[in-house]
């Protein structure tokens, strides 16, 4: 049994239930396989009912391991037949991905069976990743990787932030990515200080720091990564604010180990820039897990909860951002280890190496 199999075993013991609803896409694939767009799956122990509709028929006998295929005409009802089937009293349910829509309807169509919303309890059901689901990553991350290697001939001043995003997305693409995690940030000069700047029609000029953000999706999992660049010799302020960014990222990555609180290893990056006055332009969280989604627990932040634990593949991604001047953000994924953690992307982070 892994992890989440685990998990899963105790908590339906623990809570008294008889099944959980997953309703959303990736804990659907990550549960049984299944890698379509719509679809239901009852987990009952060691009784598991996949059900989707007649479009997906042929993908779910191909893909779905572990669960039964049942076929939907109306989703909602082939669900209670699901459930009437497996004799159901009380059913765990994904608070945050079944609708307010839906769950009125399993109310209605299921008056004598209690529905138990679950947040916290499977909140962490993907965070510990098995090391199949590690090598995807790694897969993704020399990706987006290679095809920044191949962009970079092309970042030059003169070009506009949305020529190098869309080139570099065809690349990723090519080397075999499903596609980018995310549309790629590409944010340069004053533009930089947005954290999420898509790349506009603004051309990159000399002298300038410019922000990406890239990702790449294989087999499911994605890549998260961010460089910061700078095009000529940095000044005194580019060097100070990178220095500071680095250090700060350096100094959380250290702080990574198994038991360590996401809180401790949040304020390990925070307090480096806090101490240096630039406190009030962290404004976001250090890190985030990744996995079938880009954004999934644990949760790196002030606002945080819990430690880490072996097997999680989370982000480390400071960042100062000054209105009007711009902005630096370094991001790697790290995996924790045994000890403390191996850095996952392998692009350099230190200011010599990226100076264009
Ligand atoms: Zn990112
Ligand atoms: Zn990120």
């Amino acid at each position: 049994m892994n992890f989440a199999q685990q998990h899963l075993t105790s908590l339906l013991r623990r809570m008294s239930l008889d099944a959980i609803l997953f309703w959303s896409l990736e804990n659907i694939r990550y549960l049984c396989g299944f890698s379509g767009s719509d679809g239901a799956l009852i987990y009952a122990g060691e009784e598991r009912i996949f059900l989707s509709d007649s479009r997906y028929e042929e993908q779910a006998r191909a893909e779905v391991r572990g669960a039964v295929f049942r076929k939907y005409i109306k989703k909602i009802e082939g669900i209670v037949h699901g459930l009437r089937s497996l004799g159901v009293k009380r059913l765990g349910f994904e608070a945050s991905a079944l609708s307010w829509e839906s769950y009125q309807k399993l109310r209605e169509r299921l008056p004598r069976v209690s529905l138990v919303p679950l947040a916290a309890q499977i909140a962490l059901l993907r965070a510990r990743k098995e090391p199949e689901e590690v090598e995807k990553i790694r897969r993704a991350i020399a990706i987006a990787a290679e095809s920044f290697r191949d962009t970079l001939p092309r970042l030059k001043p003169g070009v506009r932030e949305k020529t190098v995003g869309d080139f570099w997305e065809i690349r990723m693409k090519h080397r075999g990515g499903e596609s980018s995690s995310f549309p790629i940030i590409v944010a340069s000069g004053a533009r930089a200080a947005l954290p999420h700047g898509k790349p506009s029609a603004k051309a990159i000029e000399k002298k300038e720091m410019v922000v990406i953000d890239f990702g790449a999706r294989h087999e499911g999992y994605h890549s998260d990564e961010t460089k910061t660049l700078v095009l000529g010799k940095p000044d005194h302020r580019q060097r100070k604010i990178y220095d500071l960014v680095r250090k700060a990222q350096e100094k959380a990555i250290r702080a990574v180990r198994p038991g360590e609180s996401v809180r401790r290893i949040d304020s390990a990056a925070r307090e480096v820039i806090t101490r240096a006055g630039y406190g009030n332009f962290f404004g976001h969280g250090t890190g985030h897990g990744i996995g079938l989604a880009v954004h999934e627990a644990p949760t790196i932040s002030p606002r945080g909860a819990g430690v880490v634990k072996e097997g999680m593949v989370f982000s480390i991604e400071p960042g100062i951002y000054l209105p009007g001047w711009g902005g630096v953000r370094l991001e790697d994924l790290v995996l924790v280890t045994g000890r403390g953690c191996e850095v996952l992307t392998y692009l350099s982070k230190e200011l010599k190496d990226n100076i264009i």
